[in-house]
């Protein structure tokens, strides 16, 4: 089966109103992308980036959302509050949540049916720390957290999985395209087994930890990555573009 590569870019807590022009230089390139392209800014940039986006080939998307629809939840953001300002996608587990927000497996998997809910795609992360890698356990680690965060009901058309390895989010460093292969590899089997065959094949399966212009040819080309999610990188429209014409 062949699955469409997805570039997505998240900007964390990245960007004021003024980086509309990265946003337009994307716009502006979309079309030729021979991928999905999608952009997760801030949630305060959400509406204005939508907006501009409309009827483009660029999705918006969040980085986070609440459980919930609505209710006293001083701060948070619900599914439904994305989707109303134009938001198509959520990033669910990020491992930046998960160690500054205690986000548990259970808690990211209620955070990826709220995304399905309000309408969206749930980009769902899982990945492993240095020292689970250190010790061997990242094979296990990894198909863990999948079967603790990813709903048994996730398909193709609702569910994105990016393998993002801790220890190279920000880092520079990025595992050897072996370690990609071998855990991509790993994470298919597992989704094939939680999912059923024809939706555990659907899902595509990114990379993300230190894609650059530079390395995201050779990572793209790795059996098993369907794209890239992409954090430094995605914050320059010429360097967002390049790694998604690289894929
Ligand atoms: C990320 O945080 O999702 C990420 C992949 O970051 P970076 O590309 O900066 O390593």
């Amino acid at each position: 089966m062949t699955r469409r590569k997805l570039i997505a870019g998240n900007w964390k807590m990245n960007g004021l109103r003024a980086a509309v022009a990265e946003l337009d230089r994307v716009i502006e390139a979309a079309p030729d992308a021979a991928c999905d392209l999608l952009l997760c800014p801030p949630a305060t940039l959400i509406g204005l980036f939508s907006t501009r986006a409309a009827g483009s080939a660029l999705m918006i998307g969040g980085q986070d959302c609440h459980p919930k629809a609505a209710g006293a939840h001083t701060g948070d953001i619900s599914a439904e509050m994305l989707r109303d300002a134009g938001a198509r996608a959520v990033i669910v587990g990020h491992s930046e949540r998960r160690a500054d927000h205690a986000e548990t497996d259970a808690l990211v998997r209620d955070k990826a049916e709220a995304a399905w809910r309000a309408g969206m795609t749930a980009v769902i992360c899982v990945g492993e720390t240095e020292a689970q890698r250190d010790a061997g356990a990242m094979l296990d680690v990894v198909a863990a957290s999948l079967i603790g965060s990813v709903p048994e009901t996730a398909t193709a058309d609702t569910t994105v999985i990016a393998y993002e390895p801790v220890w190279a989010i920000g880092a520079g460093r990025t595992p050897t395209l072996a370690q990609i292969e071998e855990m991509h590899g790993h994470i298919r089997e597992t989704l094939r087994a939680h999912l059923g065959v024809v939706q555990g094949t659907g899902v595509r399966v990114l990379y993300g930890g230190s894609v650059k212009p530079e390395n995201a040819g050779e990572i793209m080309q790795v059996r098993g990555v369907d794209g890239a999610l992409i954090g430094g990188a995605s914050l320059k429209a010429a360097d967002f573009l390049a790694i998604a014409a690289a894929s």
